[in-house]
């Protein structure tokens, strides 16, 4: 068994799409990125790599890359599993944004990296925190997101 943590954050604007765990948020501000700024698949990847000690995201899609150009994340992700095939146990992820609330979007966010990760929706923990008003994240200009993942 090994763990791997992965964290990702990235600036809000207006005119960008709010996307977190492959699935796009109705929000007025959406993450500004080279690729499509899913956050939460972001960590998600990292963990993924961290438990394989295998580098991180950066090294594996360079930003300055222009393949990379508003890439779809999740397409990141199979990338990722088809390259390692990792056999992954569970995942347990926390997004922190100040608005909109998540509460509504848990399930399909959920449902979401199931279906691309290939594990039972048990299997995948999403939580959902604001950061009370505090710093960037809770002056509504940044989202984060943190991940840790087992796999064996
Ligand atoms: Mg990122």
């Amino acid at each position: 068994m090994r763990a791997g943590l992965g964290s990702d954050i990235h600036r809000l604007g207006e005119g960008c799409k709010l996307m977190i765990g492959g699935i796009e948020i109705p929000s007025d501000k959406g993450e500004i990125a080279h690729s499509d700024g899913d956050v939460l698949i972001h960590a998600v990847i990292d963990s993924i790599l961290g438990a394989l000690a295998k580098g991180d995201i950066g090294a594996l899609f360079p930003p300055e890359d222009i393949r990379f150009r508003d890439a779809d994340s999740k397409e990141l992700l199979r990338h990722v599993l088809l390259l390692y095939s990792p056999r992954i146990i569970n995942i347990d992820a926390t997004v922190t944004l100040e608005r909109p609330k998540l509460r509504n979007h848990i399930e399909d966010i959920r449902k979401s990296l199931s279906a691309i990760l290939s594990i039972p929706m048990d299997a995948v923990s999403v939580k959902a925190k604001t950061a009370e008003g505090l710093g960037p994240i809770g002056q509504g200009e940044a989202i984060s997101a943190e991940c840790i993942t087992l796999i064996e």
